[in-house]
């Protein structure tokens, strides 16, 4: 799907220095102020101090810093990139949440020039998604977004939230009295029950964005028309990380999707300041990623759903074309032999053991390959193979030369 996207996989190190971190991400998003697995390594040498490194908590920091320090703004293009990878943070793990989670993402950058900054690619990335889960076969998901403008727009309305929250916050439970001083945007996010009528009355950033950011949501809510691609927008959807920019997103699938109370299967949004915080060129850009043990989790939970079983023949791994049984341990050495002949003509092949006695040898070979080959003193004297085709009993000699032909064709 990446590649008829015009997408490139990169891959960046499973662990950063900790300032790559608390600089993109934000000191002050949970995932940098809690979450984070950080540690001091040593110094070489005495004159070297020692550096802090962090297992990635996300993706997006690194590929940008990639971005930067391999200079691919120069080549003028966009960058599309994808990765696939494990992510660590420190989180209190329950069903679809875990320390280390694996996610599949993609970013699209470059400079202005390249039209990295065109609402063409907010609308382009959704749509891929939306195909991306409708050929996967993920039911009734969601697509939410929302805009939160750009990084001025975001300090008037942090400004506005403060004032809006200061006279109600004391009424609020103690996270949100929290986030109220320390993040205030941060607040929106709550799933707390009672302090939902305060935050669903507080002021909406859309009244707070400037022209440039509120036309360019209209062009990316239009494309998305264009396409026919469905969404909600939600003007409580800001996000966690501070890096975000302009457009931001959500995928959800419904309850009973096997996530539990984590229904969000992906997310995103657009990030232009990233590069230039990190030290680098103006390199605007957008990304997501998908949490892939909820995407297998959501995709198991729904074929069940469906009183499917989940080992249907797509997914079962397919058989191997032969288990090779050598009689008597005399014969392991043959086996391998055979094995690495017909494993080299292109056949899938599993090697027993002759310390096995045939029964184990049959089971064995029957739960792994179509065929069972048995390789006894006969048969290596006469240069021929026993052969039984587990799917229809029978059981007949192929000489040695013609057994390849034979196992893959039957
Ligand atoms: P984020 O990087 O926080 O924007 O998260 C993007 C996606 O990654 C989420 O929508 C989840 O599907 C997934 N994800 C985030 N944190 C975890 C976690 N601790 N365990 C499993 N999946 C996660």
């Amino acid at each position: 799907m990446f590649a008829r996207y015009g997408f490139g996989e990169i891959r960046t190190p499973i662990f950063e220095d900790t300032q790559l971190f608390a600089r993109g991400v934000g000191e002050e998003t949970d995932i940098v102020s809690k979450e984070m697995y950080t540690w001091e390594d040593r110094a070489r040498a005495q004159s070297e101090k020692a550096q802090s490194l962090t297992l990635r908590p996300e993706n997006t920091a690194g590929v940008v810093r990639a971005y930067i320090e391999h200079k691919l703004g120069e080549r003028g293009d966009l960058q599309k990139l994808f990765y696939i990878g494990p992510q660590f943070r420190r989180e209190r793990p329950q069903r679809g949440r875990y320390r280390q989670f694996w996610q599949i993402g993609v970013e699209v950058l470059g400079p202005v020039s390249s039209g990295a900054e065109s609402p063409v690619r907010d609308a382009e990335v959704l749509e891929m998604l939306a195909t991306l889960l409708d050929e996967l076969g993920i039911k009734g998901w969601r697509l939410e977004l929302n805009s939160v403008g750009s990084s001025d727009d975001r300090k008037r309305y942090n400004a506005a939230l403060r004032e809006a929250l200061a006279p109600v916050k004391s009424q609020m439970c103690e996270d949100n009295q929290r986030r109220a001083e320390t993040n205030p945007l941060r607040v929106l996010d709550s799933k707390d029950p009672h302090d939902q009528d305060i935050i669903n009355a507080l002021p909406k950033i859309a009244d707070f964005l400037d022209d440039a950011s509120r036309a360019h949501f209209a062009a990316v809510l239009s494309a998305l028309d264009a396409c026919g691609v469905a969404y909600t927008v939600n003007p409580r959807l800001v996000r966690g990380l501070d890096y975000y920019t302009r457009t931001t997103f959500e995928f959800t699938v419904p309850d009973g999707s096997g996530l539990g109370t984590q229904n969000a299967l992906l997310g995103g949004g657009r990030y232009d300041g990233l590069s230039e915080m990190l030290g680098g060129p103006k390199a605007p850009g957008i990304g997501f990623a998908i949490g892939e043990d909820r995407l297998i989790l959501t995709l198991q939970a729904q074929a069940a759903a469906q009183a499917l079983d989940v080992r249907t023949p797509n997914l079962e791994p397919s058989k191997l074309d032969a288990y090779i049984a050598p009689i008597g341990v005399e014969r392991n050495a043959a086996a391998l032999a055979l094995a690495r002949e017909l494993r080299r003509a292109g056949l899938s092949v599993e090697v027993g053991d002759g310390t096995f006695r045939l029964k184990k040898s049959f089971e064995a070979a029957d739960k792994l390959a179509r065929h069972i080959v048995i390789l006894g003193e006969d048969e290596l004297a006469t240069d021929t193979a026993t052969v039984k085709i587990f799917a229809t009993g029978q059981q007949v000699k192929v000489a040695m030369a013609a057994l390849g032909g034979h196992l893959k064709t039957i």
